[in-house]
């Protein structure tokens, strides 16, 4: 039965992962998997998600029945104004549709299934990109599964005539994928007038957005500010879809808690996207999970729980910033050679270091120090104990090789 089977390749971040668990030096660091991590290196439940736990945990009226196939309705509605913002015309006009998903991937995922079934089209993913994109839609069936330029590693950052360029030449109708803020893994995002450049194009082209959302607040410690680039296309007139995970930003990572929006040109539309997104989760999870939904539901329909937990999030996007100002101090001090001021123009989780796979190795190997080899380091596994150590490894590799 099992003859053909053979072992799946392990998955790249998990697998550093695990050789981190398993290496007993005690200075290792972690900044593979991209996790916040506070200054003592340790996981952080955020103080407003404990309170709001312990409310829904010791509320009589907790039950755990069925959620709806979209979801909780509270969740799905505050996540679309979330991303689109309160006062857009889509959320006034109520031509959308938020259908509850298994965190980001599953609503990277339930879009790519939609969109399979209704416009299946040319799908084009940064270069680089987060490494599930591809497997995503590879997945969902798509056949034509094609790269535009995004990263430029001369300059450690944004390829911009290039990327115009490539999607002038896109076939109208592909779909184009969009980190909507804190580009994994570059961290490097288009300013508004070079989102501005790309939204004309993709007009002009008739290009279909897929934003996906996963760090909304945590690039810049502004819900709105992240939120710029999608409500733009928006008002451009786009209808599009926005996958949203809350992993990052209420640090729900293991609680699998996410939605997929879609903007629609009318309410009819809106529902009619709406059931076939039912139809897709009923064979797939059936019903999506409730706790963390109910969570952020609370978080997100409260002001003053809001207020606390924006607070947070301006907490751990400064914390990063400060490990970026930190890293980037001491490479000075050292001396190290090349130019790093990519790591402080850099946003959000990561930073492209733009060391080698062969320093990556290196690293690891001399300095207990696990990176993904395209020299991605989430700045979360950073603290003010170990930036030091972290430089000099840097530094040390770099004049080794
Ligand atoms: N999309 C991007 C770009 C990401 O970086 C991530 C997480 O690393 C996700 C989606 C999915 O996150 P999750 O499924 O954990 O919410």
């Amino acid at each position: 039965m099992f003859e053909n089977v053979t072992v799946a390749p392990p998955d790249p971040i998990f697998n550093i992962f695990s050789s981190y668990l398993k290496d007993e030096s005690a200075t290792k660091v972690n900044v593979g998997i991209g996790a916040y991590r506070t200054d003592e290196g340790k996981p952080w439940v955020l103080p407003v998600v404990r309170k709001v736990e312990n409310m829904i945990v010791n509320s009589p009226d907790l039950d755990h029945e069925y959620l709806p196939l979209d979801g909780l309705k509270s969740f799905t509605d505050a996540s679309a104004k979330l991303i689109l913002g309160t006062n857009s015309p889509v959320i006034l006009e109520k031509r959308y549709c938020a259908v509850q998903s298994i965190s980001g991937t599953g609503a990277v995922r339930l879009g790519a299934d939609f969109l399979k079934r209704f416009h299946d089209k040319t799908v084009y993913l940064p270069n680089p990109t987060w490494a599930n994109h591809q497997s995503i839609f590879e997945d969902a069936g798509f056949t034509e599964i094609l790269e535009y330029p995004y990263y430029n590693p001369k300059t450690k950052g944004l390829d911009i005539n290039n990327l115009c360029d490539n999607l002038k030449a896109m076939k109208e109708n592909s779909i184009v994928l969009f980190h909507a803020c804190a580009h994994n893994p570059t961290g490097v995002d288009p300013k508004e007038e070079e989102w501005t450049q790309i939204a004309k194009i993709m007009k002009e082209k008739k290009l279909f957005p897929f934003f996906d959302c996963a760090y909304q607040g945590f690039a810049s410690g502004s819900l709105d500010k992240d939120a710029w680039s999608v409500r733009h296309f928006v008002e451009q007139g786009f209808e599009l879809l926005v996958a949203q995970s809350y992993s990052k930003n209420f640090g729900l990572y293991s609680e699998r808690c996410g939605c997929l929006t879609v903007a629609c040109q009318t309410p009819a539309k809106a529902e009619a996207v709406r059931t076939q997104l039912c139809k897709i989760n009923r064979t797939v999870i059936s019903t999506p999970p409730a706790f963390g939904a109910r969570i952020v539901s609370k978080v997100l329909n409260d002001p003053e729980l809001y207020k606390e937990w924006v607070s947070s999030l301006k907490e751990m996007a400064g914390r990063i910033k400060l490990m970026r100002r930190m890293l980037f101090d001491e490479l000075i001090n050292l001396g190290t050679p090349g130019n790093w001021n990519h790591i402080i123009d850099q946003i959000g989780m990561f930073t492209y270091t733009g060391l080698t796979k062969e320093q990556c190795l290196l690293i690891r190997d001399k300095f207990h120090v696990y990176m993904t080899e395209s020299g991605r380091v989430s700045m979360a596994g950073l603290n003010t104990k170990n930036v030091k150590y972290f430089a000099n490894s840097i530094d040390q590799v770099v004049r080794m090789t």
